[in-house]
């Protein structure tokens, strides 16, 4: 028996909307908390940002990269309903760290932003300020006294800038913050050195992490060998552009990496990075 042809032309229309409701559904249900830590390395190009969404689905977003393309990646990862963020952390206002925090606090509600209490006085740093202060959003000092509880077993511990900060490069007071959950912990280190690392080691501070955000992208001036045997991670995850005209990350770093048999995986290699704890 034929069907005819109008018939047939609203069948298809239907199992196409189905087809794409449940999309959307299932891409929905992959977005809701599930009782783990996630953390999402954002392919920002050349920089940072990286997005915590924590096992009760608070969200924390450090850094926010050179460009747009963070706000782009948090549209993917985050539900299509949430319009919020809990926390925003600024590592240290280098342009490759914050570009895409201006567009983030205008699209969502931000509960604080968290800084490094470093003077700069240009542009695209204090319009950053300026908008946070518009929307009503509080900027944190980053205080390795204060560090930061969840509520649903994720902490945050602010190992460093000290208060006041010392007087170092700004790469070198870069918010260095540990994220735990249960036996699983992440080492974010912003652009920190050389300096920095020897600097945070002589302080007593421990650093030991699974996972290692490397610093300032894998330059050949971060990551020792004594900083990478203080945090002794099981994994390296370098955040950092294809083909960038610095030469990130640096063959003397990875090979630095190697020797201590450190796997590494990088954003310019895989694009995003998502692990789960
Ligand atoms: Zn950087």
């Amino acid at each position: 028996m034929q069907m005819p042809h109008r018939f047939r032309r609203a069948l298809l229309i239907l199992c196409v909307m189905l087809a794409g409701a449940s999309f959307v559904l299932v891409r929905e249900l992959r977005r809701i908390p599930d009782g783990h830590l996630a953390v999402h390395f954002f392919d920002v190009g050349q920089g940072d940002s990286a997005l915590l969404v924590s096992p009760s689905g608070k969200t924390v977003l450090i850094d926010g990269g050179p460009d747009l393309s963070a706000l782009e990646a948090l549209g993917r990862a985050l539900p299509l309903s949430r319009r919020s963020i809990d926390l925003l952390i600024l590592s240290h206002p280098d342009p490759d760290h914050f570009i895409a925090f201006p567009e983030v606090l205008r699209r969502f509600e931000v509960g604080a932003l968290l800084l490094p209490a470093i003077q700069n006085d240009e542009e695209p740093y204090r319009a950053l300020l300026a908008i946070a202060r518009e929307r009503g959003v509080a900027l944190v000092k980053a205080d390795p006294k204060r560090d930061i509880d969840l509520n649903d077993g994720v902490t945050l511990d602010i190992l460093w800038p000290p208060d006041p900060v010392p007087s170092m490069e700004d790469n070198d007071a870069s918010v260095i913050v540990r994220a735990s959950y249960g036996t699983g912990s992440i080492l974010f280190t912003g652009d920190l050195s050389v300096k920095g690392e020897e600097t945070l080691l002589a302080s007593g501070i421990d650093v030991s992490a699974q996972v290692l955000k490397i610093g300032h992208h894998g330059s050949r001036f971060s990551s020792s060998d004594s900083f990478l045997a203080a945090v002794h991670p099981r994994l390296a995850v370098i955040s950092v552009g294809k083909d960038n005209h610095y030469g990130h990350p640096n063959p003397e770093t990875l090979e630095r990496l190697t020797k201590a048999g450190i796997p590494v995986r990088t954003t310019a290699e895989e694009g995003e990075i998502d692990l789960t704890f």
